[in-house]
């Protein structure tokens, strides 16, 4: 159903961690450098929570307070990650980009989904989410803003992309500096969204 995640998983890390790591601890760990929270919050992802007390649902979009702080309490475990079916007329595609070796943790990430309207040329809705750029994943809800509504069209995903890349908040380090990962928030945008785009219009 979701085969976004297959293409993802496998480029998580290395064998080794992916042998041992699980959904649950990537998100619940609230590590910046990581590939699935943005991707699950482009696809409304929701969590079940549970502990001594009950459960409760919250939005993944919610998880996240700072560098390595979740809205988990101490006695919290997250046990399903629930995603609601992709509605007919979307895409989704997510790139990351490893500016050390393909192994590494990403330097950004940057997930995009379309749902079209009837003319399969619309942007009915629209979610981009930026990895790595920030304490906590981020959504461009200006650039999200710019594209629904309209039919793609290159000067617009170009104005889309320069949004997004202003929306985040970067640390300069070893994998790049700030003006070097904005640059790389613009070019993923500008190459994930008509991928995303182009399998709605299939869907
Ligand atoms: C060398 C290396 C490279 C990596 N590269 C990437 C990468 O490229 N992309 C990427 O996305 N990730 C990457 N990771 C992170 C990795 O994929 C795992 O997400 C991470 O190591 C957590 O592993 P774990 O599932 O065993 O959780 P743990 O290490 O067991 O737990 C992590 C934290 O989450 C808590 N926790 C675990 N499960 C739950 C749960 N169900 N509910 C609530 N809290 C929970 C734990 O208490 C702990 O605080 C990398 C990790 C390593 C070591």
């Amino acid at each position: 159903r979701l085969p976004i995640l297959r293409e993802v998983e496998k480029e998580v890390a290395n064998i080794r961690v992916r042998n041992v790591a699980t959904v649950g601890g990537n998100l619940a760990s609230g590590e910046p450098l990581t590939d699935l929270p943005q991707v699950f919050i482009a696809l409304d992802a929701r969590l079940k929570i549970a502990s001594a007390g009950g459960e409760r649902v919250m939005p993944l979009e919610e998880l996240y307070v700072d560098y390595y702080q979740t809205r988990l309490a101490e006695d919290e475990i997250i046990t399903q990650v629930v995603v609601p079916p992709l509605p007919g007329r979307s895409g989704i595609e997510y790139i990351r980009f490893s500016s050390s070796s393909v192994v590494d943790k990403p330097c950004v990430g940057v997930a995009t989904r379309v749902t079209l309207g009837p003319d399969r040329k619309t942007c009915e809705s629209v979610r981009i989410v930026l990895g790595c750029v920030a304490p906590t994943p981020v959504r461009a809800r200006k650039a999200e803003g710019l594209l629904a509504g309209k039919p793609l069209d290159p000067k617009l995903l170009e104005e889309a992309a320069s949004l997004a890349a202003g929306e985040c908040h970067p640390l300069s380090d070893l994998r790049g500096s700030e003006p070097y990962k904005r640059a790389v928030v613009g070019v993923l945008v500008k190459r994930a969204f008509p991928r995303a785009y182009e399998r709605a219009q299939q869907g």
